[in-house]
């Protein structure tokens, strides 16, 4: 039920996305050790590269939050129709840099994060961490921290 919440939770904010650019909406819910959830979605940019991921716009939310013990990250997208709704296509894995944002993320809670990677309708839901996700990653102990 929980993870129904946050999935969910990260399919609201898809629906928010501002992608005028892809087309392409995402959303993130983190859940954080205190059961709290806080939501991002990506924000595009005519530059392109200064496009935000929803990950990282959750991730922020949390740290803006006081509140940055993650546990858990549900991710939600799909490309969108010509009525706005999104198209359920396959399970939407964070990118390589999210996966260092959730890896650092992962170090300051002390522990590993779930992640539940799942198509827009919420039909196809990938399990996994981000332990597995990037493994070998780079961290604060890599920096003699932590
Ligand atoms: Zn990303």
């Amino acid at each position: 039920m929980d993870d129904l919440d946050l999935l969910a939770a990260a399919r609201a904010a898809a629906a928010n996305a501002y992608a005028p650019y892809s087309g392409f909406a995402v959303g993130a819910a983190v859940r954080t050790r205190s059961g709290r959830i806080h939501t991002g979605t990506n924000m595009e940019n005519a530059s392109y590269g200064l496009s935000l991921c929803a990950e990282a716009a959750a991730l922020a939310c949390a740290v803006a939050e006081g509140d940055f013990q993650v546990v858990a990250i549900a991710v939600v997208g799909g490309r969108r129709d010509t009525s706005g709704g999104l198209i359920a296509g396959g399970p939407v894995t964070p990118c390589g840099r999210c996966r260092q944002l959730l890896k650092e993320a992962a170090d300051a809670a002390g522990g590993d994060i779930r992640v539940l990677a799942a198509n827009a309708d919420l039909t196809e839901v990938l399990e996994t961490t981000v332990s597995a996700l990037l493994p070998h990653g780079f961290g604060p102990k890599d920096l003699g921290l932590g």
